[in-house]
């Protein structure tokens, strides 16, 4: 029998082909992906007041019975207005839509309503504006729209919060077919609602209480499964292999001492720590964090060097050309007794010389290279090694078993793993580490090298952009370059947010003699490469790009950055961009525009400007908004949570204490059947194996 839940949401009664298409957009294409759209928040239309006691301003819901309606024009604008009466036997209320003239096909004289929404005092007397209504039911909770807890969800362009009730209503019924991978004695143990229970009141709870239950049972599915899924993890790692790498002290010496500058404390520690894994017969997982700046790349090459003097290979999997490319230049430099290679779609290289895909391929085979540099492209290769050792991944968090062991199979040998270093400059505070990538051993580099200079951020009023433009100017005068970044490619929206090719037109009418370059994701990759290359050589003085400059960058003669539609960014995104700037002894500086910001982005925004702390921008960050907002649904290996975020303190050590017990009884799961199906469920979610 079909899984009902896998049913098309076309096919449900008033979606078809066309809202089908809107609501994919939204990423729910089956009655299950539908079920799962939760409500970002709601609102309280239970009370009813009667007419004669409204007290305009304020936002109400009545009920009563529809005594007139009817449509007419505006006089000037020519805009349609819909016209009611209300009677709730306590008095007579009027009614305003704006634009909404099938309104008097929906509704007659004499029909039952219950209407929510502004009423305020105008120079035509007491009105209530563009309310939400929907015609009195027999019973409270069979209302949908109105006189309940209404659910306001997360939707998108020509698809309104009545259509996606509907919708969500109509599928509700399908909830009760969630297999629920907690068995009865559990959920009573544990005081948690049953999934279904707790699906249908997230979506149309009776009370606040309601709610508050079935946020704790979605909010301890996410973090039990996230953590039984890293158990999973650690565990699958104990049936592999590794390389173990002899620690070259001499030689390690050698080259700490040969560096330009000093390795700070943190730096030390967590080369320490990755060498110790390293001599190791097992597969190192370990994540090295560690702020924009920190010198995660020398921690890096000193893994590497190891490596090559083992007489094995490392690799080194960059998430983009521009910066592979990036880490080619500093590690031959870094590294000059070493044969290191650079394989990617538009460069091919063997230290200074030219070189091709085939001979590179050629030298990996026959240990003719010591370290090959690319971006995950590369594994699509299937390039074989002689002996692959070392794997370093930058910027994308997980990297999967499958993908380790698919470098290692090439070369025949499938019992081995290469040991892994995962590096990233995402600020992913501690508690949250161990929650999400409890699979990891975790190395942290908190301090920064001594003598750089906090970057400047400034929230900058409107009319003060004009003096922020001269200002730019004189940065660009002193030969230094700039950074200009915006949320979108090309048209902006609606909400005045502004995009690449706009924000290029007008920069160039502000700064006619300045070349100024534009950077987006839907370049080709040639193109972008050309232009980060040109910008690398400071053939040009300003930059206007999108997001995709966030990760790693290297260019120390930026010395100011302006982001424009900065509330659009989580925290630790926009610490991200900052970092682009300051990456050298000169002052740097950011600014952000304050365009009618809301008091709670201004306040973010502040909060921004004076933490220079990637962490703990992060933190509060989290706390606000939930890992998967803060750092993006798509981002590698981040497990997107519904509903649990940090601040969960306390269910985050419940689940953590459970799954801890639970797999110590049984740590193949063998005897829970249901978990063990929704743990492949979660893992298959996650998209990266
Ligand atoms: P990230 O952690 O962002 O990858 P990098 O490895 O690119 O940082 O290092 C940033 C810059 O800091 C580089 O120019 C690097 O040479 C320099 N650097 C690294 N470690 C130190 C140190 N201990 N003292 C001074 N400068 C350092
Ligand atoms: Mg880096």
């Amino acid at each position: 029998m079909p899984n009902p839940l896998q049913t098309p949401v076309k096919n449900l009664h008033g979606v078809g082909s066309v809202l089908g298409n809107r609501l994919k957009r939204l990423g729910i294409e089956t009655i299950k992906d539908l079920l799962w759209h939760l409500p970002s928040r709601y609102e309280d239309y239970r009370t009813v007041t009667p007419i004669r006691d409204l007290q305009p301003p304020v936002q109400a819901t009545v009920r009563g019975t529809l005594a007139l309606i009817h449509n007419k024009r505006s006089p000037r604008k020519r805009m349609m207005i819909t016209e009611a009466l209300i009677d709730d036997t306590t008095e007579t209320l009027k009614i305003v839509w704006f634009h909404q003239p099938f309104l008097t096909k929906n509704l007659s004289v004499g029909d039952e309503l219950f209407l929510s929404g502004k009423v305020e005092q105008t120079p035509f007397g007491v009105q209530m504006t563009n309310p939400v209504y929907e015609k009195a039911q027999k019973s409270a909770e069979s209302q949908t729209h109105t006189a309940r807890i209404v659910p306001i969800y997360p939707t998108t362009e020509n698809l309104t919060q009545k259509q996606m009730r509907f919708f969500v209503r109509e599928a509700l019924p399908f909830a009760k077919e969630l297999p629920d991978p907690f068995d009865d004695s559990f959920l009573s143990q544990h005081h948690l609602l049953g999934l279904s229970d707790a699906i249908s009141s997230i979506h149309f709870p009776k009370n606040q209480q309601d709610t508050a239950e079935a946020e704790r049972r979605i909010k301890f599915n996410d973090l039990f499964f996230v953590q039984l899924f890293t158990h999973a993890t650690r565990e699958s790692f104990k049936h592999f292999k590794a390389e173990p790498i002899t620690f070259r002290e001499q030689e390690t010496r050698d080259f700490v001492a040969g560096l330009p500058f000093t390795l700070t404390p943190d730096q030390k520690k967590c080369a320490w720590q990755i060498l110790q894994d390293l001599a190791r017969a097992i597969p190192m997982n370990r994540l090295l964090e560690g702020d924009v700046g920190s010198g995660k790349t020398v921690v890096a090459a000193i893994a590497m060097k190891n490596v090559a003097l083992n007489g094995k290979q490392s690799i080194f999997l960059a998430p983009t050309e521009i910066l592979a490319q990036q880490h080619f230049e500093t590690l031959t430099a870094l590294l000059p007794l070493q044969r290191i290679g650079l394989l990617t779609h538009s460069q091919q290289r063997i230290n200074k010389e030219k070189s091709s895909k085939k001979e590179i391929i050629q030298h990996l085979a026959a240990n003719g290279i010591d370290i090959v540099i690319g971006t995950h492209a590369l594994l699509q290769e299937r390039v074989q090694f002689l002996n692959l050792a070392l794997a370093i991944v930058d910027e994308q968090h997980r990297f999967g078993v499958k993908q380790r062991k698919t470098l290692r199979e090439e070369s025949g040998n499938s019992t081995t793993l290469p040991h892994l270093l995962s590096m990233t400059a995402t600020p992913i505070p501690r508690t949250l580490a161990l929650t999400l990538y409890g699979d990891l051993d975790l190395s942290i580099i908190k301090t920064k090298p001594p003598g750089r200079l906090p970057i400047i951020t400034r929230i900058v009023d409107a009319d003060k952009r004009e003096k922020t433009y001269q200002f730019l100017m004189s940065e660009m005068q002193a030969g230094h370059q700039v950074f200009v970044i915006c949320p979108l490619i090309s048209e902006s929206d609606t909400f005045g947010t502004k995009s690449v090719e706009e924000e290029l037109e007008h920069l160039k009418k502000r700064f006619p003699q300045t070349d100024i370059r534009a950077l987006h994701g839907r370049m080709k990759p040639q193109e972008k490469e050309n232009v980060m290359a040109a910008f690398r050589a400071c053939e040009f003085p300003m930059l206007v790009s999108t997001a995709v400059v966030e990760v790693g960058v290297d260019i120390p003669n930026a010395t100011a950055m302006l982001i424009e539609g900065a509330e659009r960014f989580g925290l630790a995104q926009l610490h991200q961009f900052r970092g682009r700037v300051g990456r050298s002894n000169k002052q740097s500086y950011c600014f952000l525009f304050d365009d009618g910001l809301s008091s709670g982005a201004r306040s973010r925004l502040e909060l921004f400007a004076r933490s220079q702390d990637g962490f703990a921008l992060a933190e509060y960050d989290l706390q606000l908004r939930g890992p998967g907002e803060v750092y993006g649904t798509k981002q590698s290996g981040m497990p997107l949570f519904r509903l649990a975020t940090l601040a969960d303190a306390e269910l985050i050590s419940e689940t953590r204490e459970m799954v801890k017990d639970l797999t110590q009884k049984d740590p193949e799961l063998a005897s829970h059947v249901a978990l063990k199906e929704a743990l492949e469920d979660f893992t298959s979610s996650l998209h990266f194996e």
